[in-house]
């Protein structure tokens, strides 16, 4: 047998991986086993591949043909200005929650020593982002899972940042008797009967992590009841959920004493994210 090259491996993972995104996975992955970027990939399309590399490749794009998210087997995913690393015990960040990040920080000024909570970080892709572009906030993420938590951690020590603390448990139970100026939240919101989580990327992410009940709306009902006792008054509370979801969202927060209540859309002009401030009376 004569020997891979980089364009022979990457034609053979492009055709086990069909469909619109089976190019990019098949760079990525490639990339992963030879420890090299996209760009090396390119430059490098006739070199040799050492048979111990080859096989490497093989073994990642045989897991993707499989159905692992191509995030877990690299371990890592960009998000807003970071790459994070992730594992089976957190979500997968996903491009629509860099829409609560920017939310968020158009609440909190560069200057000012603002308090904000995290509610089940996951990598910590909304904490970190914060805390990474707001050097003087400081931030608490919170998650039930300790294994999370230790994502989100080695997260933080790879990104030096000193700025953020860490919480274990649920919801709003995990900020003790403490007080925010900003509450966030990118909590799960798929109805347990959703199909979906049992399809593509999402029967291999954490179950707790995507659904809430039978209408999903279980964690959000649990954090908006409970989000003013750990709000300062004038504090606002920013939350992620379904594209469906916003009108039943809306009237949780109204029933829990929100004012300025309002919806965000993201890029697809759907409805995702909500939020309301704590009234000052
Ligand atoms: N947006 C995610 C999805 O539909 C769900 C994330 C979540 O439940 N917070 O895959």
């Amino acid at each position: 047998m004569t020997g891979e090259t980089v364009c022979s491996l990457l034609a053979e993972a492009q055709a086990a991986l069909s469909g619109d995104e089976g190019r990019g996975e098949a760079e990525l992955l490639l990339g992963h086993a030879l420890g090299v970027d996209r760009a090396w990939l390119i430059a490098h399309r006739d070199d040799a591949v050492a048979p111990a590399l080859a096989g490497q490749a093989r073994c990642c794009v045989s897991r993707r043909a499989a159905g692992e998210p191509v995030a877990y087997i690299v371990g890592h995913r960009g998000f807003h200005a970071l790459d994070l690393a992730v594992t089976p015990d957190v979500l997968i960040p996903r491009p629509e929650t860099e829409l609560l990040v920017d939310l968020a920080l158009r609440h909190i000024p560069q200057s000012e020593k603002v308090d904000i909570a995290d509610l089940g970080t996951g990598s910590g892709a909304i904490a970190l982002s914060i805390a990474t572009a707001r050097a003087r906030a400081r931030v608490l993420a919170t998650d039930a899972s300790a294994a999370a938590l230790d994502v989100a951690r080695g997260n933080a020590q790879r990104l030096g940042l000193r700025n953020v603390e860490f919480a274990q448990g649920d919801w709003c139970a995990a900020l003790a008797t403490r007080r925010f100026n900003l509450i966030v939240s990118n909590p799960p919101y798929i109805a347990a009967s959703d199909p979906h989580l049992r399809q593509n990327d999402l029967r291999f992410e954490p179950h707790a992590a995507l659904a809430s009940g039978a209408d999903g709306l279980d964690a959000i009902r649990i954090i908006v009841r409970d989000a003013p006792t750990h709000l300062e008054s004038g504090g606002w509370l920013l939350l992620e959920h379904g594209f469906d979801q916003g009108t039943a969202v809306r009237s949780l927060f109204e029933e829990s004493g929100f004012v300025e209540i309002s919806t965000a859309r993201d890029l697809e002009g759907r409805e995702r994210v909500s939020g309301g401030v704590k009234s000052r009376f």
